[in-house]
């Protein structure tokens, strides 16, 4: 059996160190789920986290309507079908991987307007990686114009997913690029506030290089099947 209030005492404890070592920002937490039971996220609740995110829409909602009992704020970060934007717009407050400005317009013109601007990031192939999704190095300053734009969403700044690296200095350098983009864009004028980077092995390194969410599964609920 997992004790998920001791993995997630340890990961916090993680996010605290790095925090203070590395002078970077307090991190908040964002417990992945996917794959998880309702009974996982009722005790990762009970434990004090309040933040979840899924993958996978129909899973999702499943899971969002059985927990309305509880004040859960729900993240979206997985792969967008234009088929599932209202959906995603209507059940969400976060959306982490907007890589196309299509996807962008449908969940704004979906949002339904008493539940306030969707936060959004925009999802950032920072690797280069031709199998990753994501926008390129040369898509993104366009795209995160026109996403800030819409009326619907809020951009909020990006999300990031490096390649595996093998120690923590390339863990860093691969961060480090994502928070260099993001600069970037504030320094251009566009009000952002989130870099949502780092999962289970690598969210001390994302931490170090200014990571304010990091997305946290297997460390907290065991692998997934
Ligand atoms: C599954 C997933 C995570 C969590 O990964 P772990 O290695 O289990 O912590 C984080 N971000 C995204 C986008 C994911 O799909």
């Amino acid at each position: 059996m997992i004790d998920i209030e001791a993995n997630l005492r340890a990961v916090r404890e993680r996010i605290l160190t790095a925090g203070k070592v590395y002078a970077g920002n307090p991190a908040s937490l964002l417990a992945v789920s996917k794959g998880m039971s309702e009974s996982a996220i009722r005790r990762a609740f009970s434990a004090g986290q309040f933040e979840f995110a899924e993958s996978y829409v129909q899973d999702a909602i499943v899971k969002i309507n059985a927990t309305q009992d509880l004040p859960l704020v729900w993240h979206f970060i997985g792969p967008i079908q234009s088929n599932k934007t209202s959906a995603i717009a209507e059940n969400f407050a976060w959306v982490h991987s907007i890589d196309r400005l299509k996807i962008a317009a449908r969940l704004s013109a979906a949002r339904p307007p008493l539940l306030g601007p969707l936060n959004v990031c925009i999802q950032f192939n920072s690797s280069g990686e031709a199998s990753k999704s994501g926008v390129t190095h040369e898509q993104l300053g366009g795209l995160a114009r026109d996403v800030a734009a819409l009326p619907g969403l809020k951009l909020r700044g990006l999300m990031a997913i490096p390649a595996p690296a093998k120690n923590f200095d390339e863990q860093r350098r691969a961060f480090r690029i994502v928070r260099e983009h993001f600069d970037a864009l504030r320094s251009a004028g566009l009000q952002l506030d989130t870099l949502s980077m780092g999962m289970s092995d690598d969210l001390d390194a994302a931490i170090a290089e200014g990571a304010t969410i990091v997305r946290v599964g297997t460390a907290i609920f065991g692998p997934r099947n």
